[in-house]
């Protein structure tokens, strides 16, 4: 059996509370998992659960507070800055907002190259070429690389922003809410160009999104967040045909109701997202369950595994378990 190009475990990510040296926000809370090579695994889950943090720490732009991160079997979280930052070019990371995160005063050409500068990869003739090759990929025409960022609409941005990330020739690809600043038409333009792109170069990629059906249509395996953890990853049919997690369950049943994956009955969730400062106590979900039970209020669940491709955090299941055995 072949290694996972990415192996998470328990990682965690704080973030001190303004004026306090012992209060923290837990925005990725004990989080593990695996990543194959080629494969490509969503994270979904509302907003402020932690899939943004989680993304960023786990190419290392923000440092993890505790937990491994194996990036082909060498652990990326105790190298030395300066062995970060070359690591960085095998982990790349395409932002949600195209526009925010291309430098306006660069031409698209400099944008595009510069990681391979930052990187002191190959001569000028061939960071050149590199440019350009990796342009032809993405849609984008030698003289548009001569123009500036605002001179594009938001889905030529995207294309740009997936060149920058793939110029350097990584092993993983972060996207980070790639297609929900864009209009549903131009989504899954950009959706198949990354997905030719996988195909191609065997790209694995993690990729968050709000989104179900988007996540349906671009991913294997999926993992679904809640209060900076993840309570439920499975195959992505498993997911969607035999959810577990209550969560999972309001999620689906929150689809249109023309899609096919639609749960039949709409399960509107209590109250909003506890704050992520304070989380209730036991299972972080017990506040908004429509199955929460008194021991939830005090006992907090794990992540086990329920069958070949499937791992649950509820203590429904765990019970189960037990008056099985
Ligand atoms: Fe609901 Fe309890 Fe399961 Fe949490 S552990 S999701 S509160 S049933």
């Amino acid at each position: 059996m072949t290694n996972p190009l990415l192996e998470v475990k328990h990682l965690k990510k704080y973030f001190p509370l303004k004026g306090s040296r012992t209060d923290y926000l837990k925005a990725v809370d004990d989080v593990s998992f695996t990543v194959n090579q080629g494969e490509v695994l969503g994270i979904v889950g509302e907003s402020g659960c932690g899939k943004s943090t989680m993304g960023k720490t786990l190419i290392q732009l923000f440092t993890p507070t505790e937990g491994e991160i194996l990036l082909n079997g060498e652990n990326i979280t105790v190298l030395s800055s300066k062995k970060v930052r070359q690591k960085r070019r095998e982990m790349q990371i395409i932002f949600q907002d195209p526009f925010a995160s291309l430098n306006p005063r660069m031409k698209v050409f400099k944008i595009i190259e510069e990681p391979l500068v930052n990187f002191r990869i190959g001569t000028k003739e061939e960071r050149k070429q590199r440019v350009y090759d990796v342009a032809k990929q993405v849609g984008l025409t030698h003289k548009q690389l001569e123009r500036f960022p605002h001179e594009f609409s938001g889905g030529q941005r995207q294309r740009i922003g997936i060149a920058r990330a793939l110029v350097s020739n990584p092993k993983l690809i972060v996207a980070d809410e790639p297609v929900s600043a864009l209009d549903v038409s131009i989504q899954s333009q950009v959706l198949n160009i990354m997905k030719d792109l996988k195909k191609e170069l065997n790209l694995t990629y993690i990729f968050i999104s709000h989104d179900l059906s988007v996540v349906h249509h671009f991913c294997d395996r999926i993992g679904v967040m809640y209060l900076g953890k993840i309570v439920e990853i499975a195959d992505k049919h498993e997911l969607f045909n035999n959810p577990k997690h209550p969560y999972t369950k309001a999620l689906l049943s929150a689809l249109p109701k023309s899609h096919p994956l639609q749960e039949k009955e709409r399960i509107v969730l209590k109250g909003d997202v506890p704050n992520p400062a304070n989380p209730p106590s036991g299972c972080t979900f017990h506040t908004r369950c429509p199955n929460c039970m008194e021991i939830c209020k005090v006992t907090t669940p794990v992540l086990k595994s329920i069958s070949d491709k499937h791992e649950v955090s509820c203590l429904l299941y765990e019970e189960l378990e037990e008056r099985v055995l």
